[in-house]
């Protein structure tokens, strides 16, 4: 029942009490001021009109007051009448999507910019739920938190992101309100929200722009910076290396004022796009400003690495730029600081690189520097080895050396090691750690050992043919080659090219190359004893050996490394070592070979130890076959 039909109830109740009072208190009264009958009923007749007249009164307040009600309500209902209008029309043409659903969370209405926005028309949706539009970049966890917001506050706003009905996902804001009723009951839920992918895409610009450079796309120093501290930190937890170079164009200044900026402009793209396709993928490239850019190669362990990477970009740069026909040559400085030998900041290795290319720039430039001075020469002897051992195959620079190996027991000598060397036309003879290492990473190693295996061969047979009495001749082979099938079909081809009788080879292989994949090595040294030659096992102790592999390999000859035998005869390690190998080579029915003798004592404490050869400079340096002392 409403107040209002409460509301009259109660007066028409109080009325009926009235009148049955005044009724009740009149005949009293009339009573008490008159017995006489007929002044009994002027009495009455009075206070009936009396009554009538009171309740006239009554019946006009009431009826003046009825009518003034009426008469707001109508204003009212007209002024609520006009209010949803103004609210219809704003929720119809305003920007912002509104979805509203009933409490249980079925959508009831949409506005024209819901529509507008998602794609969908009002009789798709009316009656869904909302997380038809789940775009599934949210978890469960971040609805459950809107829905604990809205319960404890009435109202939750934030970022969003739902699907279009195209299935494309966009970024909304979204402020959700739960609507209650007069008895304060959740009636509604109302969302309100706008479309913010362009401000998204505007701020992803932004930052853009806040981190490439303009002119060539490429990123600007705040983001290597950036990029250079992540690669550090990778790199120290990883325990690798990078380098950092700096590369910076030389006279780019007077391009600029005899050509003019337009032309410098374009010259900086294109060398941006040259960098680009000389570095490829895993490097980052960037333009620091004016004319330098940076570089940084992670995964970059040595200084051979980084200086042939520079001397790759310096070779690129020398190459003509072409503008409309006309060809522009330039050329550029670059300056290498490595992580982490040189600095281990960011900043600190942006500064060593710097000045690395200082001194690269006051060495005339069109060079490379490293932030270490003995490193840069260091690097730029490697990167020109590289490309000179090539010519030192071809034009016969190599040169093979013999060292004499002796029976410890007898002193004679027995066999002889080959050792090449290079005969360079300019810095004289280079022993082979100088140029091995470099030979095996650019593949030429294969060539280099089968040229030694070659004239190894032919020496044998030559000294066979003399009567020297040799034993055996050694030969090392690089673990490169080691690895390669091709190896028993060359060492057969050269054994019968020269005619040398197999049993007179003896083939060196040091542990680590034996140990690097010992399943191969083991296929590897089978078909190679299957040949007849004899192979020995070269700096053994040095390579942490698995002695159960060591067992099954078809091995005849332990080379004791020569780190052990220089401390001989007092260095207790040593001593240990040496007495440890020397039993297992004979447990295993292997001869014991010791090299790096330099001292009669440690050639009389191994023959005490019983270990069969020695080779040293005790014995003899290595030298060219001709001079080779015979007994
Ligand atoms: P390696 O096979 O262990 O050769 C022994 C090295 O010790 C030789 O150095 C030799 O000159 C040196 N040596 C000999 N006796 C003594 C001594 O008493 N004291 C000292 N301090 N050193 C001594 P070299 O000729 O410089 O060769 C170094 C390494 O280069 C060799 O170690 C071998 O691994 C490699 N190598 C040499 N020639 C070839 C080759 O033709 N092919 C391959 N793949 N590697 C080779
Ligand atoms: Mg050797
Ligand atoms: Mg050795």
């Amino acid at each position: 029942m409403s107040v209002s039909v409460r509301d009259a109830l109660r007066m028409a109740a109080l009325y009926v009490v009235l009148s049955i009072l005044w009724l009740a208190l009149a005949e009293v009264m009339l009573h008490g001021m008159a017995d006489d009958p007929l002044a009994l009923a002027v009495g009455r007749q009075i206070n009936v009109v009396l009554w009538v007249l009171f309740s006239a009164v009554l019946i006009y307040v009431s009826r003046v007051r009825l009518l003034n009600f009426i008469g707001i309500g109508a204003r009212l209902r007209c002024e609520d009448r006009e209010r949803l209008r103004m609210a219809a029309a704003v929720f119809d043409s305003t920007l912002e999507g509104v979805l509203v659903t009933d409490r249980q969370g079925l959508i009831v209405h949409v506005n024209r910019a819901f529509m507008r926005i998602t794609g969908y028309q009002q009789d798709e949706v009316i009656g869904q739920r909302p997380s038809k539009f789940k775009s599934g970049r949210h978890g469960q966890a971040f609805y459950q938190q809107i829905f604990a917001t809205l319960a404890e506050q009435g109202e939750w706003s934030g970022e969003i992101w739902n699907r279009r009905k195209s299935g494309e996902i966009y970024p909304q804001w979204q402020t959700i309100c739960a609507i209650r009723n007069d008895d304060g009951e959740l009636s509604h839920y109302v969302a309100v929200f706008s479309d913010i992918s362009a401000i998204k895409h505007s701020e992803q610009e932004l930052a853009y722009l806040a981190h490439h450079d303009p002119l060539t796309g490429l990123p600007n120093r705040l983001l290597f910076t950036d990029r250079v501290e992540q690669a550090l930190a990778a790199a120290q937890a990883n325990k690798r290396g990078c380098a950092l170079l700096l590369l910076d164009l030389d006279h780019f200044q007077s391009i600029n004022d005899g050509l003019g900026h337009t032309i410098g402009d374009q010259l900086l793209k294109l060398v941006g796009e040259r960098l680009g396709e000389v570095l490829g993928n895993g490097v980052t490239l960037a333009r620091l400003g004016g004319d330098e850019f940076g570089v940084l190669a992670e995964n970059c362990q040595q200084v051979g690495q980084a200086g042939k990477l520079a001397q790759c970009i310096i070779e690129r740069m020398r190459e003509p730029f072409l503008f409309e026909e006309n060809r522009l040559f330039i050329s550029a400085s670059v300056g290498i600081s490595l992580f982490p030998s040189d600095a281990l900041s960011a900043e600190q290795l942006l500064r060593n690189a710097d000045a690395a290319l200082y001194k690269a720039k006051s060495n005339g430039r069109a060079c490379y520097a490293l932030y270490t001075e003995e490193l840069t020469a260091h690097a730029q002897q490697r990167v020109e080895t590289a490309g000179e051992l090539r010519r030192a195959l071809e034009q016969d620079e190599l040169r093979v050396y013999f060292q004499p190996v002796h029976d410890l027991a007898t002193g004679r000598q027995v066999g002889v090691e080959t050792l090449v060397r290079w005969q360079h036309p300019q810095r004289g003879l280079v022993p082979p750690g100088e140029f091995i290492p470099i030979a095996e990473r650019t593949g030429l190693i294969a060539e280099i050992d089968t040229w030694v295996l070659r004239q190894a061969c032919l020496q044998m047979v030559q000294w066979q043919a003399e009567g020297r009495q040799l034993a055996f001749v050694a030969v090392n082979i690089s673990s490169r080659l080691f690895g390669q099938h091709e190896l028993y079909q060359q060492v057969a081809e050269v054994l019968h090219d020269t005619g040398l009788a197999p049993a007179l080879l003896e083939l060196e292989v040091t542990e680590s190359a034996v140990m690097e994949d010992p399943e191969v090595a083991l296929e590897q040294l089978h078909r190679l004893r299957e040949l007849g030659v004899t192979l020995a096992i070269d700096d053994f102790g040095t390579g942490y050996s698995s002695l159960l592999r060591l067992k099954r390999l078809p091995v005849q000859k332990l080379k004791i490394d020569q780190g052990f035998v220089a401390g001989l005869p007092l260095d207790e390690d040593d001593i240990a070592i040496v007495r440890v190998i020397i039993a297992l080579a004979r447990s295993m029915g292997m001869q014991v070979h010791a090299e790096g003798i330099e001292q009669a004592e440690q050639a009389s404490f191994l023959l005490l130890e019983q270990c069969q050869l020695g080779q040293g400079y005790w014995f003899g340096r290595p030298v060219p076959a001709a001079d080779l002392r015979w007994d």
